[in-house]
């Protein structure tokens, strides 16, 4: 191969990054701008021009997506060449592997545990009702975070000292308590990972001298989001002869929260003073009424690095805004703009639908089910498969059918009721022994006194709860029969008590449900089916069947997080309200509101084509509902570059598609159904019409009933009154 050809497709600017002499840079440059080729070329360069052994090349990605997708790029660069002695992944993947390999040299086990974030949580907790700590006066979550960031910070509990402070020193007692327990058990967290590979190197300088004479060559994508450790950690490494090249956006600094420290590219200049910086300001990724917007938005923030971004592109369509009038309208309107996507001759896996919170995506997945829409969750489970979900539909299938085994293995101890696995053993070895389910064992163990007693009433407990629950629910409607199920199952208060931030999204989840089971309405071939039979139907067949094979083309959703270095043709930012995004916390915190805006800077960059950006004046989350108003980020964006979309263009486009149809007639005629308008039906009582299809006599109106749930009519038929 003529590795010229590696500077073919690249601007001059990044000409001159790809092919720099070998030395320390810094690449700072805007969204879009071709930092992560630059990355790939440049290892690509060193490996074929500079005759680099790709072994002394360590490349450090923010996902290990990303890290799969920089190595394929590589590979397919230099052609069959395969990479075997580079290193390319996240801190965290390269930390696990160092330590791996010399787990003797940091007192590890070499098959040491990883705790993820709801494990840590959850062994603090025990740890700290063990020793006595008073979870009002030393919240384990709060414990979690002052844990993490001191080992963010590198920091030991013998480096600390509380000198007077009663409160710290009890933190510190927490931290060490924890953290025996943890090499005790050989338990490593996230954190930890980063912390004992960096105190390999201040521990073992030969083990240090080696890396640093075998990674010569380290490049870091995505640098403005990397914490203290992180960087002390590379700047070891690198130590005075290793060659650094680092690209970064100090404007797509997203992790602040989480110890991220921007001024780490400051100090990677007073660090390395010959290391030159390199700035691409050519956008190759978005229309400029796309980058037009992105730049405006993000010139609110203050104290930038500051550049220019600018693209060859045309000005592309405007940047949509939709004013929805409620969560579901603002799905419906989703999934429509997709169909309409694909009719024009859009792809399926080019459309992305971003948003602030993964509990947003319910409302949106429902959607894009009933328009039958394959969608994927990048980096967040489906609603209906997330634990607390599934526990929750555990106790309500028991209490449908009580001979349901699944639903009773997973809710029997289900908040914790000292029934263990030996009993647990017993009874599944009296359904084997006699052929019966497990209910059923439990009722023969307890008649033949086969358990210990305390196992035995604990049993019995368990099957007075599950008749009683269906008892009290018997004559309730199914919304409120799921919350009743909820709250006096326990399962509400064990989530409540779980108080990290796994805890609150579990809650609100619970109470997402809720929703859910108010909006079901029971399709019409199941007639004959309890509610929650139907429901019940509806949740496992979501959960299961239209979940799409990873190869099939899908929809991708994800959180605006998830989303930083990805870029997709059409793009859909939802949610976009003050108090949701920007979130209510970050109201509250100084500099967060900064780092809310560069969240939005991130989320309008990934769109190559078309943006379309929502809101809903009114929004039921959490099982409440709301009245919203458009967040400031929209207010932000240049008024040449948006264009509002008015129900009427969204009916309009939605009708000639459908049917021949005069849209002027439609819209001007009084007997015209409009979206938005509340009505009045004879039998269902008041509800707001959120879907119309079809013309003239054929007309169909979705109408949200504010009692009876949501329900499709037949316009001509139904007898509606405008009210
Ligand atoms: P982000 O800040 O979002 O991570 P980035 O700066 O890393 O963005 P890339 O993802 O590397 O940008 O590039 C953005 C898009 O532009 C990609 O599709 C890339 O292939 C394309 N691109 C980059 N440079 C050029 C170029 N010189 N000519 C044509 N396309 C380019
Ligand atoms: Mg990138």
């Amino acid at each position: 191969m003529d590795f010229s050809e590696l500077l073919d497709g690249l601007n001059d600017k990044q000409r001159e990054a790809v092919a720099a002499p070998i030395g320390n840079y810094l690449v700072l440059a805007g969204a879009g701008s071709g930092k992560t080729r630059v990355l790939t070329h440049r290892i690509a360069w060193l490996i074929g021009v500079e005759n680099v052994p790709e072994g002394n090349i360590m490349a450090v990605t923010f996902t290990n997506k990303a890290a799969a997708e920089m190595r394929h790029r590589i590979e397919s660069t230099l052609a069959e060449q395969r990479l075997f002695g580079m290193w390319v992944g996240t801190f965290h993947s390269i930390a696990n592997r160092l330590l791996r390999a010399h787990h003797l040299d940091v007192d590890l086990p070499q098959d040491f545990q990883i705790l993820d974030a709801d494990d840590q949580l959850r062994l603090i907790k025990r740890l700290m009702k063990l020793h006595q700590f008073d979870e009002k006066a030393f919240p384990p979550k709060q414990a979690c975070w002052y844990i993490n960031n001191k080992k963010d910070e590198g920091l030991r509990p013998h480096h600390l000292d509380a000198g007077d402070d009663r409160q710290e020193r009890e933190w510190i007692r927490i931290y060490q308590i924890y953290q025996d327990a943890c090499n005790r058990a050989g338990l490593v967290d996230f954190a930890e990972l980063l912390l004992r590979a960096y105190e390999l190197w201040l521990k073992k300088p030969v083990i240090l001298a080696r890396y640093q004479q075998r990674f010569q060559h380290i490049l870091v994508d995505e640098f403005q989001d990397t914490n203290k450790i992180q960087y002390d950690w590379i700047r070891l490494l690198a130590g005075d002869t290793g060659n650094v090249m680092i690209v970064g956006d100090d404007d797509q600094s997203i992790y602040g929260w989480r110890g991220a420290k921007i001024e780490n590219i400051q100090q990677f200049l007073r660090d390395y003073p010959k290391a030159q910086t390199i700035r691409l300001e050519q956008n190759y990724r978005s229309t400029n009424n796309i980058l037009n917007s992105a730049n405006q938005l993000i010139s609110n923030n203050h104290n930038r690095l500051g550049k220019d971004l600018w693209t060859q592109d045309g000005a592309g369509e405007p940047v949509g805004i939709y004013a929805a009038f409620n969560e579901l309208d603002e799905a419906l309107f989703v999934s429509s703009q997709i169909n309409i996507w694909l009719e024009d001759g859009g792809k399926l896996d080019d459309c992305a639908v971003l948003y602030r919170s993964n509990s947003q995506s319910r409302v949106l997945e429902e959607a894009l089910i009933r328009a039958n829409i394959p969608y994927r969750i990048y980096g967040g489970m489906r609603f209906f498969e997330r634990q607390e979900i599934k526990d929750a539909l555990a106790y309500l299938r028991l209490i449908a059918n009580r001979q349901d085994d699944a639903a009773f293995e997973r809710v029997i101890n289900t908040p914790p009721r000292g029934i263990g696995d030996r009993t647990l053993d017993i009874l599944r070895n009296l359904t084997r022994e006699r052929q019966v389910t497990l209910w059923q064992a439990t009722q023969i163990a307890i008649h033949e006194n086969l358990l210990a007693g305390r196992a035995s009433t604990a049993l019995l407990r368990f099957r007075e709860l599950i008749n009683s629950l269906q008892q009290e629910t018997e004559e309730m409607p199914l919304f409120a029969q799921t919350d009743f199920v909820i709250k006096h199952s326990g399962l509400y208060e064990m989530y409540q008590q779980e108080k990290g931030e796994k805890g609150e999204v579990r809650i609100e989840n619970l109470e997402e449900l809720v929703s859910a089971t108010r909006e079901f309405v029971k399709p019409d071939e199941v007639e004959d089916m309890t509610d929650l039979t139907a429901f019940l139907t509806h949740a496992s067949l979501e959960a299961g069947e239209t979940q799409a094979s990873p190869h099939q083309a899908c929809v991708e959703m994800m959180t605006l997080h998830a989303a930083k270095g990805l870029e997709f043709p059409r793009v859909f930012m939802v949610g976009v309200e003050e108090g949701i995004f920007p979130s209510a916390m970050s109201l509250m915190e100084q500099g967060r509101l900064e780092e809310e805006r560069r969240l939005a800077y991130v989320g309008i960059t990934r769109a190559k084509k078309k943006l379309t950006i929502s809101y809903a004046e009114s929004r039921r989350l959490y099982g409440k509902e709301e009245r919203h108003v458009a967040s400031r980020f929209i207010s932000e964006l240049p008024k040449e570059c948006i264009q509002e979309i008015r129900l009427r263009g969204t009916v309009t486009r939605a009708y000639n598609r459908a049917a021949t149809v005069n849209a002027s007639a439609l819209l001007n005629d009084d007997a015209v159904w409009k979206m938005g308008q509340k009505v009045k039906h004879e039998k269902f009582g008041i509800g707001t019409i959120i879907n119309v299809e079809g013309v003239e006599s054929n007309t169909r109106l979705q109408i949200a009933f504010q009692n009876q749930g949501i329900k499709w009519l037949i316009a001509a038929l139904a007898k509606l009154e405008k009210v």
